[in-house]
């Protein structure tokens, strides 16, 4: 086991365990290193951002915490546990992992009832409660019965978050979330996603190119560049005391 990349792990004074560690993880395409070194944890209940642009390695960091893809160095762990390493793998559908991605991609010939139902278990009496539970949740319970193509953008995102909440996951991966939505729409639904998952208590590991999204959201902010983190600490933090020139210039712009 190689030895943490970052101090123990602290909330309100004292050590705890992270949901999600990611340590030392690189990930070679055609010789370059695409993921370099990276190190990050999420804290249960807490929302870690990555935060950086375009073509950075955010996406390819997450597909290996979603088990889609193998890191060729590095350690992955859930709740202390190793989960994944260059040899030992535990397979995507046993990591207890949610996705959400920019498209959401619900199921157009199910209704939201059976989307929101479509990866659980049991009994379909039992699956249809918890769906309805979810969908309360994001006020859209009257929906059930409807198909996606009857809702609208926002309301089809939440009925994405629904479904991915809905095998209680420990650990949600949002992978630019927001970015299909309305401008006018996209600030209420930052935030009454960020309250169900608190509700829930779920910790999440959300990428985003955009600056403004990172600070509305996040606990910690991991700012990457060309494949490396180059600063992480508290939103604030980072935003007020930036480690470069670069880093400046990347929160000024406005995306
Ligand atoms: P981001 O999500 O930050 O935009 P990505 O993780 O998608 O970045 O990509 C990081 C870099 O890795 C990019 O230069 C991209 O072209 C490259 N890349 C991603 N996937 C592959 C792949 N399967 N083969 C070769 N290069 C890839
Ligand atoms: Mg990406």
């Amino acid at each position: 086991m190689t030895q943490s990349a970052l101090p123990p792990a602290q909330a309100d004074g004292h050590e705890v365990t992270p949901r999600l560690e990611i340590r030392n993880i690189r990930r070679f395409f055609e010789g370059r290193a695409v993921v370099d070194d990276v190190s990050l944890r999420v804290l249960p209940g807490q929302v870690t951002c990555l935060l950086g642009p375009s073509g950075c390695g955010k996406s390819t960091t997450l597909r290996m915490v979603a088990g889609v893809e193998m890191q060729d160095e590095g350690e992955i762990y859930v709740d202390g546990k190793l989960i994944c390493d260059t040899v030992f793998r535990v397979p995507p559908e046993r990591r207890e992992i949610g996705l959400m991605f920019q498209d959401f991609a619900l199921f157009p010939h199910l209704s939201v009832g059976d989307n929101v139902a479509f990866g659980l278990k049991g009994p379909k009496e039992q699956k249809r409660a918890r769906a309805r539970e979810l969908l309360d949740r994001v006020a859209l319970a009257q929906y059930i019965d409807d198909y996606p193509h009857q809702l609208s953008g926002g309301e089809q995102q939440r009925v994405a978050l629904a479904r991915a909440l809905a095998p209680s996951p420990k650990i949600m991966l949002m992978d630019e979330p927001f970015s299909g939505l309305d401008n006018r729409l996209r600030d209420g639904i930052r935030d009454e996603t960020l309250s169900l998952l608190k509700e829930e208590d779920t910790a999440v590991l959300l990428v985003t190119h955009e600056p403004e999204e990172a600070m509305r959201m996040a606990d910690e902010i991991a700012l990457m560049r060309d494949g490396r983190i180059v600063q992480q600490g508290a939103p604030y933090n980072v935003y007020t005391r930036p480690v470069d020139k670069a880093a400046v210039a990347f929160f000024s712009d406005v995306n």
